[in-house]
């Protein structure tokens, strides 16, 4: 299709997003204010799922679905295409203690998801270091976590080795160039950059570059904050969560534990009361983890939305003007669909599901 598309903002939805529009659009730029995949898709733990799947709405969970899926064979094509291996880590996941646990058996039956009810001795043998007085547990076979920062590296491999796109590290988009009511390119700090359609996918910052057309997107950053550990490789054999925090396992033994959830405007600063309070939570959940080093300890911002359903569809009222974003703690696990349901969307495919709940429409104040 003879169309150049200008992407703003270079997370895990714009990178992805450009590397489907790539194979059918004849050149994709995508712009971003920093490095590519440095910020909240950096920053994340990379479940394959939602941390409670049974509390969001079927819009996401529909999305959900679909992504896992196909996130093997997406690591398998990008490993095979760039070298860089996104280690996409099927552990499963146990809940630990959890009130709701009748909620989520009845939405695995209502799902056909494979979660179910296990012992807490079966979940002591399976996980032996797992901390004392646990008293229930389910578990959820088939989750996969995937290592988010070789993610967008690979992608970005991947969109490098391709001859139609561009990728403008450092170049922050101020604006929109329009023209009779239509959106015909962006306002870079260097010029301007003509597009056919452009595509909002800046995660956190995507409200405030809505607003100078007049629009007002409820999407605001989340700060989260993760500390990381290293330990032996078979340490943690899957990935455990009680108390709303997490423990995932990578496969070279680095455990990361998270995760906080601050409204704290852009500040991405790491505290000294999250690492304290995360570092509590790692060694109530797996006491061993008192006598290892913390390696790694960042903040990352979440596009915050109302009830975490990303905005995905054409922007009413600016035509070539379209929106990916506001995933909120969701946006590694929901990228392949929403990226496909992108596509779809703006190439005049049949989607491959329905785009209702998603749309921007209605849900612009
Ligand atoms: C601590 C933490 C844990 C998480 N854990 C998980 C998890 O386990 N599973 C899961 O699925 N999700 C998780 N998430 C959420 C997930 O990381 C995000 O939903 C997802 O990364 C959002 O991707 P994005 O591409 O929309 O945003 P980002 O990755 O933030 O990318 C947006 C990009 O836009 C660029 N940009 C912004 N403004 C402009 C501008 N004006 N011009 C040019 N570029 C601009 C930025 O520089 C940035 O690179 C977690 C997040 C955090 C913080």
């Amino acid at each position: 299709m003879s169309k150049q598309v200008v992407i703003v903002g270079g997370g895990v939805i714009g990178l992805l997003t450009a590397f489907n529009l790539a194979a059918e659009v004849d050149r994709v730029v995508v712009c971003d204010q920093g490095e590519v995949g440095r910020e909240s898709s950096w920053a994340g733990g990379g479940i394959v799922s939602p941390l409670y799947p049974w509390r969001y709405s079927p819009a996401v969970t529909a999305l959900a679905h679909w992504s896992q899926d196909f996130y093997p064979q997406l690591g398998e094509r990008l490993f095979a295409s760039t070298g860089v291996d996104p280690e996409v880590h099927t552990t499963g996941l146990y809940w630990l203690d959890l009130d709701d646990e009748a909620e989520a058996l009845a939405w695995a039956v209502r799902e056909q998801r494979p979660l179910s009810a296990v012992d807490i001795s079966a979940a002591y043998d399976a996980v032996p270091v797992l901390g004392p007085g646990y008293r229930h547990a389910i578990y959820m076979a088939g989750v996969a976590n995937v290592r988010n920062p070789r993610l967008v590296k690979s992608l970005k491999a991947a969109l490098q080795a391709l001859p139609n796109v561009t990728l403008r590290e450092h170049c922050q988009i101020t604006g929109f160039e329009q023209e009779g009511g239509r959106v015909t390119g962006v306002r870079a700090d260097d010029g301007v950059l003509a597009a056919d359609d452009v595509v909002l996918s800046a995660g956190a910052w995507s409200g405030d570059l809505l607003k100078t057309l007049g629009l007002d997107l409820p999407v605001e950053p989340v700060k989260g904050q993760m500390i990381l550990f290293k330990c032996a490789e078979d340490f943690l054999p899957s990935m455990v969560l009680a108390k709303g925090r997490y423990a995932i396992p990578r496969r070279d033994g680095h455990i990361l534990v998270g995760s906080t959830l601050e409204h704290a405007g852009y500040d991405k600063t790491p505290t000294e009361d999250a690492l304290e309070s995360l570092k509590a939570s790692a060694i109530e959940l797996l006491p061993a983890l008192a006598d290892a080093e913390v390696v790694g300890h960042w903040a990352g911002l979440r596009p915050g939305s109302p009830e975490g359903i990303p905005y995905i569809g054409a922007v009413p009222g600016h035509e070539g003007l379209w929106l990916n974003c506001g995933h909120y703690r969701n946006g590694l696990v929901l990228a392949p669909a929403s990226c496909q349901l992108f596509s779809d969307l703006l190439l005049g495919r049949e989607p491959i599901i329905d785009p209702a709940p998603y749309a921007p429409e209605g849900r612009l104040l």
